[in-house]
């Protein structure tokens, strides 16, 4: 398991790295990727620093349901009505980079599969 430490995106939360916010409630902020790789790029993250996926307990069943509702939510308003991907990786293999859980939401363009 992973600790829970201090990640950029706690600094955005808090806001002391500016970023493109596209929505923001109690449980959840969603921003637009630096480095996109679709002409859609959105993370979707918890306010709550869980580190990944796998660090995520019982407890945060409902964050983790609110996540993919916030997904569906921005993804529509960013106007993906011919679909869109929502890619979570997770740990060293996932190719996660920043350690606090997140959701990739990527459109805009037919994405291939499998990734790479
Ligand atoms: P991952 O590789 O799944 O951990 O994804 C981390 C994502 O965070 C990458 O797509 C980065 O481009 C993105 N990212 C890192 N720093 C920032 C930032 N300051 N603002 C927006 N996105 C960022």
């Amino acid at each position: 398991m992973s600790e829970t430490t201090e990640t950029i995106f706690s600094k955005i939360i808090r806001r002391e790295i500016p970023v493109d916010i596209v929505y923001e409630d109690d449980l959840a902020l969603a921003f637009k990727d630096i480095h996109p790789q679709a002409p859609v790029h959105i993370l979707v993250i918890p306010k709550k620093p869980i580190p990944t996926l796998a660090d995520a307990e019982s407890q945060d069943h409902a964050v983790l349901g609110h996540l993919l509702l916030t997904a569906k939510r921005v993804a529509k308003e960013a106007g993906l009505e011919n679909g869109y991907r929502v890619v979570i990786n997770t740990g060293d293999d996932g190719g996660q980079t920043v350690y606090h859980l997140h959701l990739h939401i990527l459109g805009g363009r037919q994405l291939s599969w499998p990734p790479g």
